[in-house]
Parts: structure tokens; sequence; C-alpha cells
């Protein structure tokens, strides 16, 4: 059964578009998922590049499909957000990342994605408040993760759920940077406290190339607005060392580990002492 999940999966992403049986399978699939709690966060490290040492966890949704194996967000996300159950999924992963994270030695951050669907609602700083308190977790160790598209329905609103949530010590990051629309007319209005330059600048990145001028510039714009910087995607120690040539920054990508279940998480950390 296990050979067949992955071939339909194969031949799923190649026709995901055209299907429509198969999209409604999916469909009945992520229903039966969320409710038989087949949907987990998996944690990404997250390093100070200067000191080496571990700040937190980056939680990367992950779904263990009785049919189709360990699913990537990319597959289910934009689904989810169709079928209108984003926020119940990203609720449920939180709450079980907010249980997992509140173990961790209490310096370490949980950085979450949040879809943009989930700040149309003008209840969801409320409702982020309401799952740390009922899963005992401090604002001030929880970073969500935006986009600049969530600016394209209600940017008035957005900006307000921003405060609110910021208001209560809860931090806010910019996510993807550079792969935006409007990038730097909406920085200036966009009150965040990070700025996550995109894996794409950064897997790619040599001595000479385009990309590696664009990271610098981000670097310099970081720094002008005083925002620290994130490089996400860094895959080998070549990549990390011209990136610390251009300043201060936290990193994270596959030089320094995959994402990983929780119970590995917590393996690791109590070898460093860090639960
Ligand atoms: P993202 O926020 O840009 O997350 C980084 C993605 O790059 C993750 O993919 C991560 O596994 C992958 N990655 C990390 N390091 C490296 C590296 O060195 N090289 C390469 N090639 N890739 C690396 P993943 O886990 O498949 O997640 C894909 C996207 O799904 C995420 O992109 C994020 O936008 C979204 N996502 C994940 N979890 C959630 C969630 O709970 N809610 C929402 N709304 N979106 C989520
Ligand atoms: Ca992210
Ligand atoms: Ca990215
Ligand atoms: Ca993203």
């Amino acid at each position: 059964a296990k050979k067949k999940g992955k071939n339909r999966y194969a031949w799923f992403e190649a026709s995901m578009e055209t299907d429509l049986q198969y999209r409604s399978e999916l469909e009945r699939g992520i229903r039966d998922g969320i409710t038989n709690g087949e949907f987990v966060p998996f944690y990404e490290q997250q390093i100070d590049i200067s000191s080496g040492d571990l700040i937190g966890f980056e939680m990367l949704a992950r779904w263990r499909s009785p049919e189709l194996g360990l699913v990537r967000p990319d597959i289910f996300i934009p689904v989810a957000e169709d079928m209108g159950v984003i926020a119940e999924l990203s609720e449920s992963l939180m709450a079980q990342a907010f249980r997992d994270a509140r173990d961790w030695a209490p310096h370490l951050t949980l950085s979450v994605n949040i879809s943009q669907v989930q700040l149309r609602d003008p209840l969801f700083a409320q409702r982020i408040l309401k799952l740390l308190v009922q899963h005992n977790f401090p604002a001030s160790r929880l970073d969500l993760e935006i986009t600049e598209s969530c600016l394209e329905t209600d940017p008035q609103q957005v900006r307000s759920i921003i405060a609110s949530l910021r208001n209560q010590g809860i931090r806010i990051s910019l996510d993807d940077f550079g792969t935006g629309y409007s990038s730097l007319s909406q920085l200036r209005t966009l009150p965040v406290d990070r700025l996550k330059i995109d894996r794409s600048f950064i897997a790619s990145l040599r001595d000479e190339n385009a990309d590696k001028t664009i990271v610098n510039a981000i670097f310099s714009l970081g720094n002008g607005l005083k925002m620290p910087i994130t490089a996400e995607g860094i895959e080998t120690a070549e990549v990390l060392q011209n990136l610390r040539d251009m300043g201060q920054f936290s990193g994270q990508g596959y030089h320094y580990g995959q994402p990983e279940d929780a119970a590995s998480v917590t393996a690791m950390l109590a070898s460093k002492g860090l639960l």
C-alpha cells in the first residue's frame, strides 16, 4: 500500500491543477486528517551565526497521511486555505507546538508561519492570545511569520492585528522577503521585527553573482531600519561564509539540520542540556 501511495503522490503532484477527482480525494484526506490528528509540527533549528548558538525553531507543518506518506505543506496548505479549514488546521498545529515548546529551555523561541487567509479574520489576534493562555506558552517566545501578500486584501486591518499582537509581546517576521511585489513601499508602513531573506536568494549565493548583490542590499536595508535579519535555506559552508561577510544575522537551513519531529527535537535538546 505504501508503494502505491508514493506513486499516486508523484502523479498527483504532476496533475494537481487539472485532476478534479484527485482534488476531491485530497480534500477528503485533509478533512479526515484533521479529525484523526494526522497533521503534526516539525521543527527547523534557527542559529545565531556569530555565536553559533541555537536560538529557536521554526515550526513546519507535515501531514502523516496513511495513503500518501509524509506530505509537505506546499501540497496541503493551499488546499486547506481554499477549503476554509486553514485556521482550524493552523490552530491545531500551534496547540501541539506550544505544548512541545514549553518544555524547551525558556530562551528558545518558536516561529510559526501564518497564512494570509488567517489574517482576514479581525479576531485573529484574540484567537492567538487565547491559544497561548490555553496551552500556557508565553507570548514573548512566539514569533509569527507573515508575508507581504497579507496586505493585498485589507492592509488597514492587518496593520491593526499586527499592532495588537506586538503589544502583547509577540514578534512578527516578514517571511520570504524579496519575493513580494512591492517590498520597499510595504516595509515603510508595516511594523515588523525581523526580515527573513527567502531561500531562493540564499541557495545560489556565490562570490560574484546577482543574488549576492540583492542579499547585500537586503542587509543594508535591515541595518538602516534596525531590523534583524534571518537567512533561510543555508545549505553549505560556502554560502554561510559568503553571508558572514555581509554582517550580523541568524540563519537556518540544511547546513544546520533537516526539520525534525518533536521527539527528535526533545532528544537533541536533552543531549545539549537545553530541556
Ligand atoms: P518557508 O516558510 O519559506 O519555509 C522554509 C522551507 O524551506 C521549508 O519547506 C523548509 O523545510 C525548507 N528548507 C529549509 N532549509 C532548507 C535548505 O537548506 N534548502 C532547501 N532547499 N530547503 C530548505 P517546507 O517545510 O516544505 O515548507 C514550505 C512552506 O510551507 C513554508 O515555506 C511555509 O511558507 C509553508 N508552511 C509550513 N508550515 C506552515 C504552516 O503551519 N502554516 C502555513 N500557513 N504555512 C506553512
Ligand atoms: Ca517561514
Ligand atoms: Ca521562504
Ligand atoms: Ca513562506
